[in-house]
């Protein structure tokens, strides 16, 4: 049996290892010692990871002091998603949790709050936040619980749409809240910025920009404030976050952090034009094809659509067998195709199947064309099954 060709359009899902990555975390792994030891061996190791959290640090526009490593994006949200919280030495409480309706999961399902205290804010029609919705939930909030914290993310996994993050942080100044920034698909896909964004936290993760999977960072504004550890132990990470760190992994998140930051413009105008090669093309080949965002700022790789009649379970397969790997959406529950949160969000039919496509710096106009031709042959028996019914 001939092995069918691969072509990887799932890149949101995670980007494939950087060879750089691999490099630097297999040059890691015969690295002797504990980064916490005193001897040459532990410091060279301690070299190694403060370089990691520079790296990381660059980015995102952040200090290095303000790097917590985490083991991914999933416990940064759970770190930082607390009602508990200390400015110093002095406790301070968060009186509820205000979530974005097309958050991952990761951060939709509120981390430290009980779910009582967390409150979805609405996105429009269009799949961007509803930031009068926003303006209305914290004028109603009740500052004798605590603070308001908000949480929007930068670009959604989904459908690739850039959230109005900068507005956002002014209504969330206005009301004297906290702003959490899942920056986890926007990293290395559009300039990032800490403090353009006005963020107080920002989510990372590794193995979305190239580096393993297994490690992530949550970067903050200010040392001053900080949320009460998640995970308690050796004191490591400042106490923020104990646990012997994983040399290796930060080495590959460090270098898919400096790949991240090179030529992001030149990098992205290519990507671009092979998205909008693959949604022309779909276009032509079904005229009822709906390409969700396509009239707001989008990632620029990513393309999320829906083929009437095509349910994402059936099409991921369809594609799947075709020697296309993409999703149909968020792909991190257990591998089930279920409903888009997202697109039901926005005011789809929750049946409405939909799925995504994402590039990456690696896809070329083969992928490009083996993913078109595909479709094609999709949306031919799509036809012939409805002729046939
Ligand atoms: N946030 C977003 C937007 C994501 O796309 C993902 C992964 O799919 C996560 C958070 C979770 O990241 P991790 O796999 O590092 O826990």
């Amino acid at each position: 049996m001939t092995k069918t060709e691969r072509t990887y359009l799932d890149w949101n899902a995670t980007a494939p290892l950087l060879p750089a990555a691999r490099e630097a975390m297999v040059a890691a792994l015969d690295l002797v010692g504990n980064p916490s030891s005193v001897h040459g061996e532990g410091r060279a190791l301690r070299m190694l990871v403060e370089a990691a959290r520079r790296d990381v640090a660059a980015l995102v526009g952040a200090k290095p002091a303000h790097v917590v490593f985490t083991s991914g994006a999933t416990e940064a949200a759970n770190l930082v998603l607390t009602p508990d919280y200390r400015m110093g030495r002095t406790p301070l409480a968060v009186g509820r949790l205000y979530v974005s309706a097309i958050e991952h999961p990761a951060v939709r399902e509120g981390g430290r709050f009980a779910a009582g205290s967390v409150e979805t804010i609405p996105v429009t029609r269009d799949g961007v936040v509803d930031l009068a919705a926003l303006e209305t939930q914290l004028s109603a909030h009740d500052k004798a619980a605590g603070l308001p914290m908000v949480a929007v993310m930068l670009a959604n996994n989904e459908t690739g749409i850039v959230q109005p993050v900068r507005t956002a942080a002014e209504i969330v100044r206005r009301h004297g809240g906290l702003l959490v920034v899942d920056a986890v698909q926007a990293a290395g896909r559009m300039p990032v910025d800490i403090a353009a964004l006005d963020a107080d936290f920002l989510i990372l993760s590794s193995h979305k920009i190239g580096g393993p999977k297994g490690a992530g960072a949550l970067v903050t504004r200010g040392e001053v404030l900080m949320p009460v550890p998640l995970i308690r132990g050796g004191g490591q990470e400042k106490g923020h976050r104990s646990g012997t760190e994983n040399p290796a992994a930060l080495a590959g998140f460090a270098a898919a952090a400096r790949a991240a930051a090179e030529d992001l413009t030149g990098r992205n105008a290519g990507i671009a034009a092979l998205r909008d090669r693959i949604e022309a093309g779909m276009r032509q080949a079904a005229s009822d094809v709906i390409v969700h965002g396509a009239a707001v700022e989008r990632l620029c790789n990513t393309a999320f659509f829906s083929l009437p009649g095509l349910k994402s379970e059936t099409g991921q397969i369809a594609f799947d067998l075709e020697g296309i790997a993409l999703s149909a959406g968020s792909a991190c529950s257990s591998g089930k195709v279920g409903e888009s949160h997202v697109l039901t969000a926005m005011g789809f039919d929750a049946g409405l199947g939909a799925l995504r496509v994402s590039l990456g710096a690696a896809t070329g106009e083969a992928e490009v064309e083996r993913f078109l031709a595909a479709f094609g042959r999709v949306v031919a028996r799509r036809r012939r099954a409805v002729d046939a019914a």
